[in-house]
């Protein structure tokens, strides 16, 4: 059923079961498990249906102080990369996807603050259907996979050092249009939209929340009282809405230990590695994006859904050298020297015009970083107030020497392992500028400010995402990663938040 928050009044109070908090990938994918099980589900949802409106956007708004956010060459805000509309920032992703490594989970000595209480095998059950949410391929990331099913070209580099990884790719999907007629439609599921959550209710001496309160825009506010509270409202607003719920408890929700909001993680995107090809292009064909669904070899995949491979040290290779994560796609084709041959945006173009074109080429290579999880990168309140009266974001993001390092010195490795295979040559750009100057961009991925951890001291939510201090509340979403890999969040936020729903409708409800 859908609701709009206005036609509600003033004083209204909803029940339910669960009551979840902001409609992005994590909050819809909770919604569509639990549609349809005879659990009782509201949804509270800030923006509208349809599009941007401009007044609920501002309520994003916040400051960067920390390292600039860059994304395409043009400066990010706190209010622009992301959606504060049904759907989320799923309104404005890309659609690529990976899952965690199974090292990932794990506590690694050079990764200070590394180690979730959970491991690779506790996740891995919700990969499957995370991926039919997100409108992807079977679970299957092993380039022979792609290659057999599909003939999509062999690895280039596949080693003990550097391995070849498969991503996939979704049309994207926009999660608003793919399941807005589910959860409307849906006899258990109240969506209510055009509600904004204002304040997590606790009182004192409880550790169990006993409402939610909700206003509009337009000043009409109700509550919603519910078994189990559910915040997926995204990696900066998940610690905003815990820091600034402290009419109560002085230092927010789940903070007793001063660690909301910190540990706050991007994927640092790197443009550095310039490939010099030795032999044909063709021999690139697994690392450029293809429209395989319509080769119509294999099995059959969602419409427009792509797989293609890049280069990444292999979790041995990472141990031994002491890095951080990182994948190197294959992202522009640069005209051959002196040749006058067009640039290409990628390889499958550059494969295109390969008749004509001369066998060697050069690639740029994009690298995708880990970083080390730091207590002093962070979201705050700030003093500015948004029009609801909540304190808005503060993010002081920091990139550290060592999140950079590790991509050179990754980058290196791959430019050893071309060498060795005599594939090509890889040059590491280095201009003038010291590595720790190296242009850094975003991914829009924002995570790290609840992390998990089993001891309160360590983290704020525990293995099963409950904040440590409120026995009835849980986070969705990439804030409660501990460590953040280097694959794109979404599909593990979904994997997390199906976990999650499992968890909620087995053991709390
Ligand atoms: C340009 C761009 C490209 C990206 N591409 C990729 C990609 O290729 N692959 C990938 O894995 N990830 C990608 N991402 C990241 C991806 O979009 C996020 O990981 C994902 O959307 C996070 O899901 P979420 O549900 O946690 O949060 P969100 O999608 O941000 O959803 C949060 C929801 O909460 C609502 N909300 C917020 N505050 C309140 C409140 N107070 N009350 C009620 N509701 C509230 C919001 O309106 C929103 O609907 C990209 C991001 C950007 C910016």
């Amino acid at each position: 059923m859908l609701l709009d928050a206005h036609d509600l009044a003033t004083g209204d109070e909803l029940r339910t079961d669960v009551c979840i908090i902001g409609a992005g990938a994590a909050g819809i994918a909770i919604a569509m498990d639990l549609a349809g099980s005879g659990h009782d589900v509201v949804v509270l949802e800030s923006g509208g249906l349809d599009g941007l409106d401009p007044q609920t956007q501002d309520l994003y708004a916040g400051e960067n102080v920390g390292h600039p956010m860059v994304m395409a060459e043009a400066d990010m805000h706190l209010d622009t990369v992301r959606i504060r509309a049904f759907g989320g920032s799923t309104n404005h992703w890309s659609g690529l996807c990976r899952p965690l490594d199974p090292e990932d989970f794990e506590q690694r000595p050079w990764i200070p603050n590394s180690g979730w209480p959970i491991a690779f095998g506790d996740v891995e059950p919700y990969y499957p259907a995370a991926q039919g949410l997100l409108g992807l391929g079977p679970y299957d990331y092993d380039w022979r996979y792609w290659s057999d099913n599909y003939g999509l070209g062999e690895p280039l580099v596949d080693d003990d050092v550097v391995e070849t990884v498969t991503y996939q790719m979704s049309e994207p999907i926009r999660m608003s249009q793919a399941y807005r007629d589910d959860l409307v439609d849906a006899d258990n599921v109240r969506l209510v939209i055009w509600a904004n959550v204002t304040n997590l209710d606790i009182a004192p001496e409880s550790d169990l929340l006993d409402s939610v309160s909700v206003s509009t825009l337009d000043g009409t506010t109700f509550t919603v009282v519910a078994t189990a509270y559910v915040l997926a409202t995204g990696g900066i607003e998940v610690p905003r809405m815990l820091l600034a719920s402290n009419d109560v408890r002085r230092a927010g929700l789940g903070n007793q230990h001063d660690l909301v909001g910190r540990y706050f993680m991007e994927h640092p995107h790197v443009m550095r590695g310039l490939v010099v090809l030795e032999g044909e292009v063709s021999a690139y064909l697994y690392y450029g994006h293809r429209e395989i669904s319509e080769q119509g070899i294999g099995p059959p995949l969602p419409p427009m859904a792509t797989a293609h491979g890049a280069f990444a040290v292999t979790p041995e290779g990472r141990a031994t050298h002491e890095l951080l994560g990182a994948a190197f796609t294959v992202r522009t084709a640069l005209p051959d020297a002196g040749s006058g041959t067009p640039a290409a945006p990628d390889v499958t173009e550059l494969l295109d015009v390969e008749a004509g074109a001369p066998s060697a080429g050069r690639l740029q290579l994009w690298a995708r970083g880990e970083q080390a999880p730091d207590p002093a990168s962070r979201v705050t309140l700030s003093a500015e107030r948004d029009a609801l009266g909540i304190r808005r974001a503060q993010l002081d993001w920091r990139v550290s020497d060592q999140d950079i390092d590790s991509i050179h010195r990754s980058l290196v490795l791959v430019a050893n392992r071309f060498g060795t295979h005599r594939k090509g040559r890889v040059q590491v750009e280095q201009d003038s500028q010291p590595v720790a100057d190296w242009p850094v961009e975003i991914g829009g991925h924002h995570m790290g400010t609840t992390r998990m951890a089993e001891e309160p001291r360590r983290g704020v939510v525990d293995a099963n995402c409950r904040v440590h201090d409120v026995a009835n509340l849980y986070v969705a979403g990439s804030s409660v990663f501990t460590t953040s890999g280097y694959a794109n969040p979404t599909l593990t936020i979904v994997a997390l938040a199906l976990r999650l729903s499992d968890h909620l409708r087995n053991q709390v409800l």
